[in-house]
């Protein structure tokens, strides 16, 4: 083995797990790899395959890397080829008679190629040292990149009793372990796990509603370190990469919208140095593999923890230290979930929320983001990091047993039927119309809360989420439940500390809250301004943006003025508007400030 590596490869050592992983799989068992990206994954077969008589099947879905897959393999004196849609009729034959004159020690096979009739009509009589699942994850519907055409390879253990297997992967949780194990039909695998912490990776979460003044703040601290932005759709890729231009960064836009050319340009110019700055969907940072990456940030949050890991640990290759930023405001909740509950499939849609909100907990814990990170992927952690931003200025806890109470027993009450908006209601004595249609302004419940404003509330409940206090179920319509630990809570058991709730002293001195609670709650004015937009549009029989702009609501629910004048500062709110519009609007802005402070003064 020892000759072999050095000969083919020019190692001189075997990595953690690749020696304890090509043995096993030498002496014929079934083996699990899970290692890291760059932790080397591909040794763990391209090894065994040269050590084995006949031809090692390698499965992989990235058809593009094949190639240069192959080409390296060859270049080293090993005999690979590739079996792919890239190839055309005469390419496939060479290759198909390369293989059947047992030519090759490697042939690498897209997934769909594997199953297809004729491909294993060939495989049948061919001698097969063992097969090797790449991207193993692609295989279970719990994984974050579910391919279907996987779940077909279950069927080569009936095929090839006798074959042994190797699968190999760079994310999966404990759950996608096993299920790749099960779809397989591994026999009693070697299971070989590296560990995933990447010590140099600076984990932060910052919460804004204006993420792109933040990138710039960042990006103008940092100007000579190269990076990547990920935004969530090709719309706000291209308006950032051009507002970064704007304001002289050397940044580049990269999506699956744009030509196959275009795209490896951009690819090359940031790989070479002479782009700073890739602002990319997801599509950017498969086989990107630019060592000295220095921050990796995210415009908003990824729809799974597996795919944020997977984005921050393109950062800091070269193992010098990489800030992996991830943005966060309220509305991206709405949007990731408005988007999951888009989905077609019952259980898809299950386990992207379920997804969904291992994301959120991982955003509003307070405790150390790698610890978390490590949990999820099943690793435990002796000590906390103390360099990501929990580890750096820890939150001030409160004891927020009382009012945990209140939330839960509510929850209790309702017989766990409702979500956070109609519980904060009810504590909170709201008279909304779905209170009293359920009559729930005759619960035990009602107005128990009404000292602390509705804001707080629902971030209490949903930093108790968070810490697994309180459960989400549903996604299309979230109701709270309770666990063994709200349980627990409620009978007094074990106490609560919150970071969202103020300590008792200072609740009662100062006017409390007013003013966050108006910022905070400004979505929802807005919601109600925009009603009113509707309806007066409606009744004119104009189009909404006559009556107001959006930016011009935005403004409002942000300042709340109190006068015309106050109105006609505002962008796009010009003497005419107001004095048609200005009053009726204006009384609807007082409406939402009384309601609001008074809920929170418990008036
Ligand atoms: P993965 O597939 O896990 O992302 P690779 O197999 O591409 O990782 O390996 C990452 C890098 O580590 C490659 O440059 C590879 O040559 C190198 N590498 C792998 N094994 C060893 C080893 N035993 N000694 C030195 N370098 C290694
Ligand atoms: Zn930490």
């Amino acid at each position: 083995m020892y000759q072999t590596l050095k000969k083919y490869f020019g190692f001189d050592g075997f990595r953690l797990y690749q020696e304890d992983a090509i043995h096993d799989l030498i002496s014929g068992r079934d083996v699990l790899v899970l290692m890291p990206t760059g932790g080397g994954k591909s040794l763990c077969y391209q090894l065994p395959a040269i050590l084995l008589e006949g031809v090692a099947i390698v499965i992989s879905p990235l058809i593009s890397l094949m190639k240069d897959q192959v080409d390296s393999l060859n270049s080293k004196g090993i005999k690979a080829s590739y079996l792919n849609s890239t190839l055309d009729a005469s390419e496939s034959q060479q290759v198909i008679s390369d293989f059947c004159e047992g030519k090759l020690d490697i042939l690498y096979i897209a997934p769909e190629r594997l199953v297809m009739p004729s491909t294993l009509k060939l495989l049948d009589s061919a001698n097969i040292s063992f097969f090797a699942v790449d991207e193993a994850h692609c295989i279970s519907d719990w994984g974050n990149d579910f391919r279907p055409e996987y779940r077909r390879l279950g069927t080569l253990r009936s095929r090839y009793p006798n074959v042994p297997m190797i699968a190999l992967t760079a994310t999966a949780t404990p759950a996608v372990r096993e299920d790749i194990k099960k779809q397989l039909r591994m026999h009693c695998a070697s299971t070989y796990v590296s560990s995933f912490n990447r010590p140099n990776l600076n984990y932060e979460i910052i919460k804004s509603t204006n993420p792109f003044s933040g990138i710039v703040n960042y990006l103008k601290k940092h100007t000579s370190d190269s990076g990547i932005i990920y935004c969530p759709t090709r719309k706000a890729v291209e308006e950032t990469a051009s507002l970064l231009k704007s304001r002289g960064f050397n940044a580049t836009s990269y999506h699956a919208g744009l030509s196959d050319d275009i795209r490896s340009k951009r690819q090359d110019d940031f790989l070479n140095g002479k782009v700073r700055i890739v602002v990319a969907t997801v599509a950017f940072g498969m086989g990107v593999d630019k060592p000295d990456v220095r921050f990796v940030i995210h415009y908003s949050p990824p729809s799974n923890l597996e795919s944020y890991y997977q984005q921050t640990g393109r950062g800091g290759r070269d193992g010098l230290p990489c800030d992996c930023l991830l943005f966060l405001s309220e509305k991206d909740w709405h949007r990731l979930r408005y988007f999951i509950d888009s989905m077609e499939s019952h259980r898809e849609r299950d386990v992207a929320f379920s997804k969904l909100q291992q994301m959120m907990r991982y955003c509003e814990a307070t405790k150390c983001r790698r610890r978390m990170l490590l949990e999820y992927f099943g690793e435990s952690m002796e000590e906390d990091c103390g360099t990501c931003d929990v580890c750096r200025d820890p939150p001030t806890l409160y004891d927020a047993t009382k009012e945990a109470q209140i939330l839960i027993n509510c929850v209790k009450e309702v017989k766990q039927q409702f979500g956070i908006n109609h519980v904060v209601d009810i504590i909170s004595g709201s008279r909304s119309q779905k209170v009293t249609r359920y009559s729930h302004h005759r619960l035990r419940s009602y107005g128990k809360g009404s000292g602390i404003p509705k804001a707080v509330w629902k971030n209490m409940a949903r930093e108790m989420i968070s810490h697994g206090m309180l459960e989400v179920k549903g996604s299309r319509y979230p109701v709270l439940k309770m666990n063994q630990k709200s349980r627990d809570i409620l009978s007094g058991k074990c106490s609560v500390q919150l970071k969202s709730i103020l300590p008792k002293s200072e609740s009662s001195t100062s006017p409390p809250y007013t003013n966050d609670i108006l910022k905070n709650d400004s979505a929802e004015l807005f919601d109600r301004l925009k009603n009113l937009r509707t309806s007066i549009a409606r009744d004119a029989k104009v189009k909404p943006y006559v009556v107001f702009a959006d930016t011009s609501l935005r403004q409002m629910s942000a300042t709340l003025p109190e006068t015309h004048e106050q109105m006609m500062k505002l962008n796009g709110v010009g003497k005419i508007r107001v004095k048609k519009y200005g009053d009726i609007f204006l009384s609807e802005i007082n409406n939402y400030r009384m309601e609001t402070i008074n809920s929170s003064t418990g008036m």
